[in-house]
Parts: C-alpha cells; structure tokens; sequence
C-alpha cells in the first residue's frame, strides 16, 4: 500500500488505500474508525458514484454487472436526493473505487457519521466524495451494507 503524496492529490495505488486517506482527511472532525471497501456481488471493486450530500445519499451501479445499490441508509433519503456522478477532476473517469470510513461514538453504540471515499479506478486519485450524519440506534448493521 503506497500512498503518493507529493503533488497536489492524494494517488493511492490500491483500492484500500481509501481508508489511509480518509483516517487523514477525518483526523480533525469525526475521526473514522472503522473502515469497509465497497464490493459488488459479482466481486467488481469499480462503480459509477452518485450522491447528494445535503440530503445524505448515494447509489453505486457497478461497471461490470450493472448492479445498483444504495450505500448504507441511502435508499430512504434517496426519493429527496438531487444527485451529482463522481467523476474524476484530474482524468474525467466515472469509474471509481469506493470505500466508506464510519465515525463511532465513544461507547460504539452507532454510528455518528459516515464518509463515502473514493479512488479514481484510472489514475488512482483519492478524494472523499460526500459524507453525512447518522446518530441514531441501531446503526451498526450501516457498516454491512456498503
Ligand atoms: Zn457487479
Ligand atoms: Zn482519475
């Protein structure tokens, strides 16, 4: 796992260097403890992103299968959402890795917050591409559904 970051971005040159980038970008706000990738069922790692962060919503559609799924409590808030695709700023690509770090309270009861990261499947820059609040119980199972 190598992380350049000697120019302007974060390039990682795996899937998982996801998390890497999102325990630095959290450090100073909800500090994401726990971390998943982001999986289809036919075993692709590269999607098409969309999300609204106002609203708290995102949908992956796999480029493979053209499976779609609603990242963690994303399907209830998804009808309000006003979606934008995640599209790389430096090469333009859709298609991108995801990865979600959720924030825990101090007791690990549920979850506080979440953060979708993502890795451009071209070139490999990271960024986090939209995050929301939780709070409320249970939200532990949000970690399963990525
Ligand atoms: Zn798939
Ligand atoms: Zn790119």
């Amino acid at each position: 796992m190598t992380i350049d970051t000697s120019g302007n971005w974060w390039i990682g040159t795996e899937p998982e260097d996801i998390k890497s980038f999102l325990d630095a970008y959290t450090a100073e706000e909800y500090p994401s403890d726990e971390f998943r990738l982001a999986k289809c069922k036919c075993g692709s790692i590269a999607f098409v992103l969309e999300a609204d962060d106002e609203e708290g919503a995102a949908i992956r559609k796999c480029v493979s299968c053209k499976e779609e799924h609603f990242i963690c409590d994303s399907e209830e808030y998804w009808a309000d959402s006003n979606p934008e695709t995640c599209s790389c700023f430096e090469c333009g690509s859709k298609e991108t890795n995801v990865g979600v770090g959720f924030s825990l309270y101090d007791d690990r009861r549920a979850v506080r917050w979440l953060y979708i990261g993502v890795r451009c499947n071209n070139c490999g820059i990271l960024g986090c591409f939209a995050g929301w609040k939780v709070g409320y119980e249970p939200s532990l199972q949000l970690m399963d559904n990525v």
